[in-house]
């Protein structure tokens, strides 16, 4: 029987300030530029549908320079397949750590 890893999202509520921060630095973009790309594609979600792809979030990271083969492998890793299981997945997890205005970078 295989074991479900868990998703390094999950794992984040439980993690400590320190521990946090290790995770932002090894993460391939910012603290803030993940919130304005959730920010983005809600945006862009309002107006179009979701394709089954990562078109919004490959733009939103062009245009912002991140790291696009980084950050979409790790969003893919933690469920974000498209642009609507990215806010679906991943956002409220993401906003619950991060969310309150703290700054762990
Ligand atoms: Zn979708």
């Amino acid at each position: 029987m295989a074991i479900l890893k868990k998703r390094e999202i999950d794992n984040l509520e439980q993690m400590s300030g320190e521990e946090l921060e290790e995770f932002l630095e090894s993460f391939p973009a910012g603290q803030y530029d993940v919130e304005d790309l959730f920010e983005y594609l809600e945006d862009k979600l309002e107006r179009e549908e979701c394709n089954h792809s990562l078109r919004f979030a490959m733009q939103f990271m062009m245009e912002n320079r991140l790291n696009f083969p980084k950050v979409s492998s790790w969003l893919q890793q933690n469920g974000g397949y498209c642009d609507c299981k990215v806010l679906e997945q991943i956002a409220p997890a993401w906003r619950k750590v991060f969310g309150d205005g703290e700054d762990f970078s």
